[in-house]
C-alpha cells in the first residue's frame, strides 16, 4: 500500500512537499483553507513584487530624458489598473498550481484542518460539513499571518497589515511604516516611487537590522532612501495611534530594543499620516490545529521545532515554512526547500535539510542579494577574514542602464581565499546572488569564480570584478 501522506497548508512549502511525495509515489492529500499559494503568492512575494515592477517602470517614465526620451504629456501609476493586473496575475498562477497537483494525482481538500488524533485529520468546510480523513504521516505546512500589535491595531483603513496594502486602490498621500525590515523597506520604496510621502520607523539602529545583512548594505540602502527623500527614524518605536477623521497621529518613543548603546533624544513625538502600514512580524498559524491532540507543543509563541530531517518531537510528523519561525528563515525558497526535505524523509528517506547557502532577496530600490556569512558573523565564527568591494557604476552596463547605484561585497577566508559571503546591492542584484549562492554551496574560492569567464557587458561581471579584487588582480574595480 502506498504510504498515505496529509500535507496541511498549500503555500510554496506544502504544495512543493506534496509534489515532491507524489513524485515518490506517495497518496498525497493536500488541505488549504483559502487560496494555493499562501502568504507568498496571495499576499506576499508575488504580488508585491507586481507592485515593484511597476514602481520601477514609473521611475523610468520619469527619468525618460535620461534615457534620450522626450515624453508629452502626464503619466501617473493607475492603482485599480494595477490591482487588476495583479489578480490577474495571480489567479493564473493558482490555476497552474492547481494543474500540477491534478497531474500529479494529489487530492485537493478545500477547507481548514484540525488534527483529531493520530493518524486522523478532519476537514472542516465552509458549508458546515466534516470530511475525516487517514494518514501514515503528516507535514504541517500552515505558515503565519501579520501580527496584529494592540497597542495600535490594524483597523484595514487607516492602520493596515502588508495584506491592506497590497489591496490599496489609491496611493496614500503619506504613509507611515513601522519596521524597517525586509517587507518595510520594500514598501518604502514602492510608495515613494509612486508619490507617496513615506517615514519608516524602525527599533533597531539600522534598517536591515538582521544578522545576514551586512551593516555596509543598510548604510548604502539609508542613502538611497535620503535621496528619495524617505524619512528613516531608528532607534524609534511607535507607542501607539489615534485615528482623527482621515488621519493617522502616530505616538513616538525611543527605542527600548535598539543595538545604538547612544540612543538619540527625538526630534518629534507625534507624526500624523494618511496612512500606518504595520510590517513588524508574523503570527504562527498554529492555535487551532490540534497539535495538542498528538501531543506535539510548541514555542510560547506558537512556532513548531522541527529535527535536522524537519521531522517534530512526534514521529511522522514533519513541519516546515514560515510555522517553524524566525528561528529558521522564513522565506519562500527555504520553505519549499524544506517541504521537499520533508516529503523524501516522509517517504522513507533521511535526507538533511542545510541553510548554509540561502540567499536572501530583497526588492529595494536597488535591490539585494546576500548569501553566506556577513563580514561581522564571519568574525564572530571565528574566521580569519578579508572583505573587498566594487562599486556598480564601475560596469559598462551599470552606466549604460543608467543603475549606477550599488555595490558588491565578498567575504573570503584570508588564507584559502574560499568564499564565505557575498552581499550585492544594485540593479537586479537579487538575479546576481545565484553564481554566489552555486560558489557557496559548492565551497569555491574567489579563484575558481576569478577564473570563470563573465559575458560583457552584463551586471553579472560584478562577481567577476569582485572575485578578481579578492585574488590581488583586480582590472576595473
Ligand atoms: P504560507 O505561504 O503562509 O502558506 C501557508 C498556507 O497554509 C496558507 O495558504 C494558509 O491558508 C494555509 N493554512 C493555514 N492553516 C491551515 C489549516 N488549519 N488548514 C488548511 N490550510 C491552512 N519570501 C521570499 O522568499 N521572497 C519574497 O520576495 C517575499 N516577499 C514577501 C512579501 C510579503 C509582503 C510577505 C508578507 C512575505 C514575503 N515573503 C517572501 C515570505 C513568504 O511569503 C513566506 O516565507 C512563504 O509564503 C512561506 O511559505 P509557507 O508555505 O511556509 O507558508
Amino acid at each position: 500500500m502506498p504510504t498515505k501522506i496529509i500535507v496541511i497548508g498549500g503555500g510554496p512549502g506544502g504544495y512543493v512537499a506534496a509534489l515532491r511525495a507524489a513524485a515518490l509515489g506517495g497518496n498525497v492529500t493536500l488541505i488549504e483553507k483559502e487560496n494555493l499559494g499562501g502568504t507568498c503568492l496571495n499576499w506576499g512575494c508575488i504580488p508585491s513584487k507586481i507592485m515593484k515592477n511597476t514602481a520601477d517602470i514609473f521611475l523610468n517614465f520619469l527619468k525618460a530624458e535620461n534615457f534620450g526620451i522626450t515624453l508629452k504629456g502626464n503619466v501617473q501609476p493607475d492603482m485599480p489598473a494595477l490591482m487588476e493586473k495583479k489578480n490577474k496575475i495571480l489567479d493564473t498562477q493558482r490555476k497552474g498550481i492547481a494543474a500540477l497537483l491534478q497531474k500529479n494525482k494529489i487530492v485537493l481538500e478545500q477547507g481548514r484542518a484540525v488534527i483529531k488524533s493520530s493518524g486522523l485529520v478532519d476537514v472542516m468546510v465552509e458549508d458546515g460539513s466534516k470530511k475525516e480523513l487517514v494518514y501514515d504521516k503528516l507535514i504541517i505546512a500552515t505558515g503565519t499571518k501579520p501580527l496584529n500589535v494592540l497597542d495600535f491595531p490594524f483597523d484595514h483603513q487607516h492602520i493596515l497589515s502588508s495584506n491592506d496594502i497590497l489591496q490599496l486602490s489609491e496611493i496614500p498621500e503619506s504613509i507611515i511604516i513601522v519596521g524597517g525590515g525586509v517587507i518595510g523597506c520594500e514598501f518604502a520604496f514602492i510608495f515613494s516611487a509612486m508619490g507617496s510621502r513615506v517615514t519608516i520607523v524602525e527599533a533597531m539602529s539600522r534598517l536591515l537590522p538582521l544578522p545576514s545583512v551586512d551593516e555596509d548594505i543598510s548604510k548604502l540602502l539609508l542613502r538611497e532612501m535620503k535621496k528619495r527623500k524617505i524619512s528613516v527614524l531608528c532607534d524609534t518605536i511607535v507607542k501607539s495611534a489615534d485615528i482623527n477623521t482621515d488621519i493617522v497621529s502616530v505616538h513616538l518613543g525611543v527605542s527600548p530594543f535598539t543595538d545604538n548603546s547612544r540612543p538619540k533624544k527625538l526630534k518629534t513625538l507625534v507624526l500624523d499620516s494618511q496612512k500606518l502600514a504595520v510590517c513588524i512580524g508574523r503570527t504562527p498559524l498554529s492555535a487551532d490545529l490540534g497539535l495538542d491532540q498528538i501531543g506535539l507543543d510548541t514555542s510560547p509563541q506558537g512556532w513548531i521545532e522541527v529535527d535536522e530531517h524537519m521531522e517534530t518531537s512526534v514521529p511522522g510528523v514533519y513541519a516546515i515554512g514560515d510555522i517553524l519561525g524566525p528561528q529558521r528563515i522564513m522565506l519562500a525558497h527555504v520553505a519549499s526547500h524544506e517541504g521537499m526535505i520533508a516529503a523524501q524523509n516522509a517517504m522513507g528517506e533521511k535526507d538533511v535539510m542545510s541553510y548554509e547557502a540561502v540567499p536572501g532577496a530583497i526588492f529595494t530600490m536597488p535591490e539585494i542579494g546576500t548569501v553566506g556569512l556577513s563580514e561581522a558573523e564571519a568574525k564572530k565564527k571565528g574566521y580569519d577574514v578579508q572583505a573587498f568591494s566594487v562599486n556598480f557604476r564601475t560596469l559598462g552596463k551599470a552606466q549604460a542602464i543608467d543603475e549606477l547605484a550599488g555595490t558588491a561585497k565578498m567575504i573570503v577566508e584570508k588564507e584559502s581565499n574560499k568564499i564565505l559571503g557575498v552581499h550585492l546591492i544594485g540593479a537586479h542584484a537579487t538575479d546576481l546572488i545565484a553564481e554566489a549562492t552555486l560558489a557557496i554551496q559548492k565551497g569555491l574560492s574567489a579563484g575558481d569564480i576569478a577564473h570563470t569567464i563573465h559575458a560583457h557587458p552584463t551586471l553579472a561581471e560584478i562577481m567577476g570584478e569582485l572575485s578578481l579584487k579578492a585574488c590581488g588582480t583586480p582590472i576595473h574595480g
